[in-house]
C-alpha cells in the first residue's frame, strides 16, 4: 500500500521536537510542533497548511518565526492550533515586529489561530498582514470534543496531557485507505498519476457508481483521454482498506491520567512518535520534570498496540548515548527480558 502520509522528524532526536508530515500526490504538509524548523527547505515549508502546537515551551514554538518569515508576502492562510492561551501568544509573537510596510503588499498572508480548552471549547482568531496582524475574533469551527480538523479523507484528534501545564498530543487519522491495483489499471489501459487522487476523493465523497471519470494523459507526445465509470474503477482497480494513523506524544508525566489519555489517542497507531527524554534510572527526575523515560514510552507504545515506535526528544544529558535511550524504549516495546 502506498501510504498517504509520510512523516519525518524535523530534527535529530536531540534537537527540537517537530514532526513534518508530507501528503502523497498533494502539495501539502502538516506540522506537529514548531521547534527549530531550519532543516526544512523553503519548498517544504510552503506546503504547510496546518500546524499543531503541543505547548508553547520555546523548543516547541520558536520555529513560528521561520514560518512567518517565509510566508509573509504570499497569498496564503496558515492554520495554527494550540492549548489554552495560544491565541494570545500568537498575537504576542506577531506584535514583536513592525508592520507598517506590509499593509501595502498585494498579497494578504493570514494566520488563523485556534485554541482548544479541556472541556472541548474552541476559540479562534485571525491575524491578517493587510491589517498589520490586528487580532480579529472568528467563529470557532463547529467540532465534536476531541477533534481539531475534519476533512474529506482524514482528521486530527487531540487530547490533553499534564506537563505541569496543559500539553496537547495529536493523532492524524486517515478515514480509510484506497489501494490502487496496478494490474487492474493495466487491464483497463490506464496510467497512474495525479488523477488517482481525484478518484479517491470521489470514493470518499460517496459518489454514485455511474459517475463518469475522465482520465487524460500524455503518451509519446500525444494527448490521450478515456472515460470509465466510477463503479468499474472501484471493481477493477481499487481496494478499500483501513486508513493510516500517526500519533505524536511529547512532554508528559507518567501519571495514570496521562497514560489513559495517551492509550486512547494512540490506540492502534501505525506510527507512534513519543518522547523518550530520560533513562529508566532517572525515573524520579523524569517525574519531577513531567517527562517520560524511554521505558515508559516503550510500555505505552506496546499497550497502545502501536505498530511502530519512533523515540525522540532525548535529553541533551544523553548526547553521547542516544542508543541507550532507543534500546531501552525498544526493549519495553517488544517486551524483551531487558525491559524488566
Ligand atoms: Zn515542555
Ligand atoms: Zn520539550
Amino acid at each position: 500500500m502506498k501510504p498517504l502520509f509520510h512523516p519525518r522528524l524535523v530534527n535529530d532526536p536531540f534537537g527540537d521536537p517537530g514532526l513534518y508530515i508530507d501528503f502523497l500526490f498533494d502539495r501539502r504538509a502538516i506540522l506537529f510542533d514548531l521547534g527549530d524548523l531550519s532543516p526544512l527547505s523553503a519548498r517544504q515549508i510552503l506546503k504547510v497548511s496546518h500546524a499543531f502546537v503541543s505547548h508553547t515551551h520555546m523548543d516547541h514554538f520558536a520555529g513560528f518565526d521561520t514560518l512567518l518569515r517565509l510566508l509573509l508576502g504570499r497569498e496564503k492562510v496558515l492554520h495554527l492550533y494550540g492549548p489554552p492561551g495560544f491565541i494570545d501568544r500568537v498575537g504576542h509573537k506577531l506584535a514583536a515586529y513592525t508592520w507598517n510596510l506590509v499593509a501595502n503588499y498585494q498579497s494578504d498572508f493570514v494566520v488563523q489561530a485556534t485554541e482548544v480548552h479541556p472541556d472541548g471549547t474552541l476559540l479562534a482568531a485571525e491575524f491578517r498582514s493587510r491589517t498589520e496582524f490586528r487580532r480579529v475574533p472568528l467563529d470557532p469551527p463547529d467540532m465534536p470534543a476531541g477533534l481539531l480538523l475534519d476533512e474529506e479523507t482524514f482528521q486530527v484528534r487531540v487530547t490533553f496531557l499534564d506537563h505541569q501545564i496543559p500539553c496537547l498530543a495529536f493523532a492524524l487519522e486517515e478515514k480509510f485507505h484506497v489501494n490502487v491495483w496496478k494490474n487492474g489499471l493495466e487491464d483497463l489501459g490506464l496510467p497512474t498519476g495525479p488523477w488517482l487522487r481525484e478518484l479517491k476523493s470521489a470514493v470518499a465523497r460517496g459518489e454514485p457508481d455511474g459517475m463518469p471519470v475522465s482520465v487524460r494523459w500524455r503518451e509519446n507526445g500525444s494527448f490521450l483521454e478515456r472515460t470509465v465509470s466510477l463503479g468499474d474503477l472501484k471493481e477493477k482497480v481499487l481496494r478499500i482498506v483501513p486508513g493510516q494513523k500517526i500519533a505524536y506524544v511529547t512532554d508528559v508525566g507518567y501519571t495514570p491520567e496521562n497514560v489513559k489519555a495517551i492509550l486512547d489517542l494512540a490506540w492502534g497507531a501505525d506510527s507512534l512518535f513519543i518522547e523518550t527524554a530520560f533513562t529508566h534510572e532517572e525515573e524520579r527526575r523524569a517525574a519531577e520534570k513531567y517527562h517520560l523515560t524511554a521505558r515508559q514510552a516503550g510500555k505505552l507504545a506496546r499497550a497502545a498496540g502501536a505498530k511502530r515506535l519512533i523515540p525522540f526528544h532525548f535529553s541533551p544529558k544523553h548526547s553521547a548515548e542516544g542508543d541507550r535511550l532507543v534500546n531501552e524504549a525498544m526493549a519495553a516495546f517488544e517486551q524483551s527480558p531487558a525491559a524488566g
